[in-house]
């Protein structure tokens, strides 16, 4: 490590000495729950304090919210919102570089990755939703069935609606992004939006709150709240003003969060996580696929949803392609997030270090082989050495539950059908790549994937324009896209009488 790089910048050290508060309406206030501390994960050091709501700070967030979705943001039209959204994205560019740093101290992704989350995810995020606020429409028809007996003549026009007050709840990973994925659609819909950040990395949401003002949004169409899952989470998921959640993280965190809605029946929308296949035929480059492969498991260190952590190598093919992969997971440089020379950050916390570790030690303890030379590592931050497993079968824990850390394992396969069986076995379908030459091959078993999105010589291909969700317990709907717009919607069918039928 170079320690040259390590020292935040001023402005860094100036935003972390600054209050951590909750933007509720136009007032940046003190929570009432009792306040969290955020760690450095590279140095295990204290960054700061942040103040966390209540359930009276989220009801008084909800009020804001609701105050602005029947007045000034209400009142907006779709071009009125467009500007604002444009004018926010334009605003989060120009401070790309102090988010991503404070990004990157929060939650230990190396500066770079989170630049491009800052930039290429978020700012484009709201800038493609931008541009659906001026283009949402419904439609007029004339209904077959006109009165009792058809003797009416009827036209029916269908308006699209803000679903109302949303709930957004995101994960500690790649957070930039994952608010612009909830704040994106729902202005655009018109809607307004309580947002929760994650405990373990909840920095980055003042950037979002402060810019929205500064955008111009009305105080209350964004409110932004930090607090425990358990306290401030659970709140928003049971509130009654809440209309809809939009949620983002665990699939057991999932379960409770539909459970807690049931209460007035809100929406839900879930992107949980993931177990997604990358398959490997005989006759794909393996000096495309082995850089590829492991950038699909290691990213983030293994902690994101659409993490490629299961490998399926033609048998053909096998012992060449892991022999290469083991040498990009080596060849990764752990560090410090602000050094350019780090690769591998570390894990969010103690607890999610020690989370990967008994899984490490249970695919040895079920017979799995570690194929490459991970490197122990001696120094502060919660970091693991990637790990490559081989000899392992689907019924082991590291082939079929969710790790969310740099664990790759792989698996042979000879036959197709066998193949297929053995991926679409867990109880996710998130993600997903075929990589072979042959066209028909690559379609016949993409189409045959039970994922939400699969690549074909490419892994995650992540765009504004392209949905991504889950099939199975890796959620419920969609978000990116056109689609991603659909569930800050309502419909209303509106039919006029126009008297007899002529
Ligand atoms: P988590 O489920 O523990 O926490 C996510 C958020 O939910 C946090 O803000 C947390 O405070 C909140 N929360 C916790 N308990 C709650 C409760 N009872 N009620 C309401 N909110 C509550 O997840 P995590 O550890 O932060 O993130 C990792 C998980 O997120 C992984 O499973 C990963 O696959 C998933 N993920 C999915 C996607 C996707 O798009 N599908 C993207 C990123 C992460």
């Amino acid at each position: 490590m170079k320690s040259d790089y390590l020292h935040p910048s001023e402005e860094a050290v100036r935003f972390l000495a600054a209050p951590h508060r909750l933007l509720i309406g136009a007032h940046w206030c003190e929570g009432r729950a009792a306040p969290i501390a955020v760690d450095n994960p590279c140095r295990e050091t204290p960054l700061c304090m942040v103040s966390a709501a209540s359930a009276e700070d989220v009801d008084d967030a909800v009020r804001a919210a609701r105050a602005a979705l029947d007045g000034s943001w209400g009142r907006m039209n779709g071009r009125e919102r467009a500007a604002v959204m444009v004018r926010f994205a334009d605003l989060l560019d120009s401070r790309a570089p102090l988010v991503a740093e404070i990004m990157a101290l929060d939650n230990g992704q190396p500066l770079a990755s989170c630049l491009m989350v800052v930039r290429l995810l978020a700012v484009e995020l709201m800038r493609y939703y931008a541009g659906w606020a001026t283009k949402i429409a419904g439609e007029s028809f004339s209904p077959s069935l006109g009165g009792a007996r058809g003797e009416l003549d009827i036209m029916t026009a269908t308006v699209r609606e803000p679903i109302g007050v949303v709930g957004a709840i995101v994960p500690w990973n790649a957070p930039a992004g994952m608010m612009a994925l909830k704040l994106g659609p729902a202005l655009a819909a018109g809607c307004t939006v309580v947002l929760k950040t994650a405990e373990l990395a909840p920095l980055t949401g003042q950037f979002f709150a402060e810019l929205m003002l500064e955008a111009g949004a009305p105080p209350g169409t964004f409110n932004l709240l930090h607090g425990l899952g358990e306290e401030t989470g659970a709140a928003m998921a049971a509130h009654p003003g809440i209309d809809k959640i939009s949620f983002t993280g665990s699939a057991p965190v999932g379960r409770r969060i539909v459970a807690a809605a049931m209460g007035n029946l809100k929406k839900v929308t879930l992107e949980l996580g993931g177990k997604s296949p990358v398959v490997v035929f005989p006759d794909a480059d393996l000096d495309v696929v082995a850089p590829a492969a492991a950038m699909a498991c290691f990213v983030a260190s293994g902690q994101a949803c659409m993490a490629g952590t299961r490998l399926f190598a033609h048998e053909s093919i096998h012992d060449a392609l892991v022999e290469r992969i083991g040498r990009a997971a080596d060849a990764m440089v752990p560090g410090d997030a602000l050094d350019p020379a780090t690769t591998l950050g570390p894990l969010i916390s103690v607890r999610q270090k020690a989370r990967v570790e008994g899984y490490i030690e249970s695919g040895l303890a079920e017979g799995a082989h570690i194929a490459n030379a991970p490197r122990p590592w001696t120094g502060p931050g919660h970091f693991v050495a990637p790990v490559v497993f081989t000899e392992a079968h689907m019924a082991m824990r590291i082939a079929h539950e969710e790790i969310f850390g740099p664990v790759l394992t792989v698996m042979r396969f000879s036959d197709e059908d066998d193949l297929l069986r053995a991926v679409n076995s867990t109880e996710f379908g998130l993600s997903g790549s075929v990589w072979t030459q042959d066209i028909q091959r690559a379609l016949r078993v993409a189409r045959r994937i039970d994922s939400g999105q699969v690549g074909i010589n490419i892994h995650a291909a992540v765009s504004p324009e392209t949905p991504f969700g889950g099939n199975r317990q890796s959620g419920w709907g969609r978000e990116f896209g056109r689609e991603g717009l659909d569930p800050y919607l309502k419909t209303k069918a509106i039919s006029i009488n126009l008297g007899p039928r002529p």
